[in-house]
């Protein structure tokens, strides 16, 4: 029993379309994530049974779902497609936890839409596994995401380069409204339905809001904060497209996302961005940018004027101050420091210099200031010892550093060659074995078992993933 409450699907004709998901012929539960179960109020037992995994999968629909897929366009590598949508997720309903808050319960390849196009509306196992850890591992760090709350196989084939196992993913967010949901509305120059997106997104995620402008500032400052949480631990998502950008401020669409190892400020993994437009030190420049579409889309909604335009233009460019002082904040914390002030910015910057020269282990170099071990990741320590001289003269006297380094600096990532390997276990034997542990430690980012240390070492030369795709 699931007890939905679906205000999406209330909306009037134009935002969505009614669509069940296509049953599969033999779905068998991979992953089932109790604690968010839990967390969402739902029956864990009930989605373990086999009703529940025949739910999970797309078989059967349970009393109060209105599965639709969504309307959306967006930006895609900085071009505009006026028509995307969920092409292969259809949205089942939303539950209100116990506590009041709202969440989307969405199938992620549950077959073709009518915003399908000419894809075949599914997933494969690989992205489907690699979602669940990324996005659990990101909420269990505290970044604002979406989660991941079952993966089940299929028991059918896709058909991507080679044919590969199918799966489903059971995604929830907080909405899965888009900065390219209000880009479709402003394209077709729908002024009611803007002003009822607007109207809903604010009931929902920023009820403090009392207008468009609000509105755009609740986004702009969500965004400073996730996308300063990323940056933190290294996080680049990849294809940060204006259907990517979620208005709530949660990391939406895990698609060829990753975490660099050595750290280089303009690593890229994405196999199609070849221009690195979407490269680690470009995504707060991005959020701006993706942040300007969506305040062109409110324009309309704030008078339509040049006092709109200034006025929209104004808090879209309060972004890098927000996300400066947010920035501060998360590299602050990696080095101990509980209230940096703005001239600890050159001492964080200096030891990412020191790094960059090295092309250092970003998660290896801030973990190992805690315990001293940091030294032992640059072959020649001499920049590095200079730094740390300095660094340790200005956290002397600050008695919370070590916690406060403790909580921001995890030791295990979800490194791209441990995710590839348990992917690869799953796509050729049917062994979860890997996924599973991977899931495990990772959900315990700062628990020290020994039995997890191989999950904190670098990859060697041979093991370093340098493309993922989608
Ligand atoms: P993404 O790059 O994941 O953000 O996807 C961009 C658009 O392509 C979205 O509208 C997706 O719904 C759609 N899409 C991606 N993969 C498929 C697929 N296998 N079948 C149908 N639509 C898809
Ligand atoms: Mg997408
Ligand atoms: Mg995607």
């Amino acid at each position: 029993m699931i007890h939905f409450d679906n205000s999406y699907a209330r909306l009037p004709q134009g935002f969505f379309t009614r669509t069940a998901p296509t049953p599969v012929a033999a779905p068998r539960l991979i992953a089932l994530n109790r604690p968010l179960a839990e967390r969402l109020g739902l029956d864990a037992d009930w989605l373990d049974s086999p009703e529940g995994v025949q739910m999970l999968a797309g078989n059967a629909l349970p009393e109060g779902a209105e599965p639709i897929a969504q309307a959306y366009a967006g930006h895609q590598f900085g071009g505009f497609s006026p028509q995307l949508g969920d092409g292969r997720a259809v949205l089942l309903g939303e539950v209100v936890a116990p506590d009041g808050a709202r969440f989307d319960i969405q199938l992620k390849g549950a077959g073709p839409t009518p915003f399908s196009r000419r894809g075949d509306g599914r997933a494969w196992l690989g992205p489907v596994l690699r979602e669940y850890l990324v996005s659990e591992f990101m909420s269990a760090f505290g970044i604002p995401t979406t989660r991941a709350l079952a993966a089940v196989v299929t028991g059918e084939t896709v058909i991507r380069e080679t044919l590969l196992p199918g799966a489903v993913l059971t995604r929830v967010a907080a909405s899965h409204i888009r900065v390219g949901t209000f880009e479709f509305y402003a394209a077709r120059g729908d002024r009611d339905r803007l002003q009822l997106l607007a109207d809903h997104v604010i009931a929902r995620h920023y009820p403090q809001a009392r207008s468009a402008a609000d509105l755009l500032q609740c986004v702009v400052d969500a965004q400073a904060r996730t996308i300063a949480g990323w940056m933190g631990l290294g996080f680049i998502h990849g294809v940060m497209n204006t259907d990517n950008m979620s208005v709530s401020g949660e990391t939406i669409d895990y698609g060829p996302c990753a975490f660099m190892d050595g750290y280089r400020p303009d690593q890229v993994f994405s196999s199609i961005d070849a221009q690195g437009r979407y490269a680690w030190d470009q995504q707060p420049n991005i959020a701006v940018w993706n942040l300007a579409q969506l305040a062109s889309c409110l324009v309309p909604l704030m008078g339509n004027d040049d006092a709109a335009v200034a006025e929209a233009t104004r808090i879209v460019h309060s972004f890098p101050e927000i996300y400066q002082r947010e920035w501060l904040r998360v590299f602050g914390a990696k080095l101990g420091i509980n209230a940096p002030e703005p001239q600890d910015r050159a001492l964080i910057e200096r030891l990412l210099a020191v790094m960059a020269a090295e092309r250092a282990d970003f998660t290896r170099v801030f973990s190992g200031l805690s315990d001293g071990t940091a030294r032992d990741e640059f072959t020649d320590p001499a920049a590095y010892d200079t730094w740390a001289r300095d660094w340790q003269g200005r956290i002397a006297e600050l008695p919370e550093a070590a916690a406060l380094m403790a909580r921001a600096n995890p030791r295990r990532i979800p490194r791209n060659h441990r995710i590839e390997e348990a992917i690869v276990k799953a796509r050729d034997e049917g062994d979860f074995t890997l996924f599973h542990r991977l899931d495990d430690a990772l959900r315990a980012p700062f628990d020290d078992r020994p039995e997890w240390a191989d999950l904190a070492q670098a990859p060697l030369p041979d093991q370093i993933v340098h493309r993922t795709f989608c």
